[in-house]
């Protein structure tokens, strides 16, 4: 269908609006080219126009003009999503949250923002009361809580709270939706799961109450290991040691340690490593553990040093990739869930340095588990589903981060109560249309 462009304009002249094609292609992408399977699907693919609204009634403007004209809606955050999750498939209107950035308000505990505030920038504003985001990406600097909520999972104090879909995790969601009418509604509880990691398919996030974590001095720490496995139990151990508080506990094997070329320094060749945020109240404790297992401390900054410099967390979670693409950039990545340190072994030496093992370690049900954003030589679509195929029949689910399919992705099922949640929000399927799979299928 070919849309009045100029007219469409006009209805949002009040508004910043972008149309130079240099910027709507940036703003038209994210990180999908880190899979080189999306990269050959979504290279191509572009907004119309990007619209920048400041509140929610300018919100409410955008998402009446989409329904004037039956235009396809995508939001996007800082579109550093890894899927694809914020790259128009079918054109349209791009809706770009980064200036919908106040904090209304902090208590102790919990927290009212709009979706385009950063998670770095919230977290120095709440630290001056003393708390912090429970978990964020490696991309705290720059992406936005609502894009978090929109399209992550999990980060930097997973291995105590668990992933963004736990519940509590998220409290509270306000959203306007595509009816007819444009509405506002409130989503509390265990609501919030309708929209949670929805890929901005159903609603459009204004605000949002997120729970807070106390902030402790995180200390930034480096320990090599001569043994991959004792490099994985420390991790283990570290995870499993209630009396010691932490936030990362990222174990890359050796083969990796070379991508790394900021911490070149401190990462031996030939090592594997163990990079780690844990309370300065807790490191006579963390000493004894690292004596235990044989490690040695190669890196050590306090939480007042740390802060001046890069975070070792830009060197864990997604970043790991990135820093091992900017060096080859035929490489690509999985998102495991391996349960078990014995699953790890076994993938260790089956595939030997095809699949480079990096491990975060999370909290799944109570349980500290090793996660895994694994390095792959890629060669063929063919032998990428290969390894897949491999990992699951032995047990391991991998969240797979070469598909822009949102049920494709995650859990492999669709999830009727944001389909359902989707007919009532937007009935003519016009939020960030082609991404989820069961719409329009029944
Ligand atoms: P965007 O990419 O802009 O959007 C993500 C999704 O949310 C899109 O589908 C978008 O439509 C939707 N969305 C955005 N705002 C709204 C809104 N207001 N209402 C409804 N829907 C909305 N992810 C992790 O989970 N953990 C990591 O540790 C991690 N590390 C990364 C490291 C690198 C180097 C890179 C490139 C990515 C990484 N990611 C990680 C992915 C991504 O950075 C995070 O998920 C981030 O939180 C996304 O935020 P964003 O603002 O960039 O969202």
């Amino acid at each position: 269908m070919i849309l009045p462009w100029d007219k469409i304009t006009a209805d949002l002249s009040n508004l910043e609006i972008i149309i130079d094609p240099i910027q709507l292609t940036k703003l038209s992408l994210d990180y999908y080219h880190f899979s080189p399977i999306l990269y050959e699907k979504l290279k191509d693919k572009r907004g119309n126009l990007v619209v920048r609204p400041t509140n929610e009634d300018e919100i409410i403007q955008i998402a009446q003009t989409c329904l004037n004209y039956k235009i396809p809606l995508t939001v996007r955050g800082a579109g550093t999503g890894n899927y694809g999750q914020c790259i128009p498939l079918e054109g349209g209107i791009i809706l770009d949250t980064t200036k919908m950035s106040q904090i209304p308000w902090i208590e102790p505990g919990l927290a009212c923002v709009e979706p385009g505030v950063k998670m770095a920038a919230f977290d120095k504003k709440a630290r001056e009361i003393g708390w912090e985001l429970r978990m964020a990406p490696s991309t705290y600097r720059i992406a936005t809580i609502g894009g978090f909520i929109g399209g992550g999972s999990m980060g930097m104090g997973s291995i105590t709270y668990g992933q963004l879909r736990d519940r509590g995790n998220v409290q509270a969601l306000r959203i306007v939706t595509l009816e007819e009418e444009p509405c506002i509604i409130e989503l509390r509880g265990d609501e919030v799961q309708k929209v949670n990691h929805a890929y901005g398919t159903n609603g459009i996030i204004t605000q949002l109450e997120l729970p807070l974590a106390p902030a402790y001095p995180w200390a930034e720490i480096i320990v090599v290991f001569d043994e991959f496995m004792t490099a994985a139990r420390f991790g283990q151990a570290l995870g499993d040691s209630d009396g010691m508080v932490k936030k990362l506990i990222t174990v890359h094997a050796a083969p990796i340690c070379p991508y790394l070329t900021g911490l070149n320094d401190y990462l031996p060749l030939g090592k594997h490593c163990a990079l780690l945020m844990v309370s300065e109240y807790d490191l006579d404790a963390f000493h004894e553990l690292v004596s235990e297992y044989q490690g040695e401390i190669t890196y050590l900054k306090t939480a007042q040093e740390a802060s001046k410099g890069t975070s070792l967390l830009e060197f864990t979670w997604n970043h790991t990739t990135l820093h091992a693409r900017s060096v080859d950039p035929t490489l690509t990545y999985l998102q495991t869930f391996y349960f078990t340190l014995e699953k790890v072994e076994h993938f260790y030496h089956y595939f030997g340095d095809e699949v480079m093992i990096h491990l975060e370690f999370i909290k799944v049900n109570g349980k500290t588990i090793p996660a895994g954003l694994q390095l792959i030589k890629f060669t063929t679509e063919e032998r990428l589903n290969e390894i897949i195929k491999y990992h699951e029949e032995q047990g391991a689910g991998i969240a797979n981060p070469h598909t822009y399919i949102l049920e494709d992705g995650g859990r492999k099922i669709i999830d009727f109560a944001q389909l359902n949640f989707k007919k009532q929000v937007d009935p003519y399927g016009l939020m960030n249309p082609g991404k989820m799979a069961a719409w329009g299928k029944e």
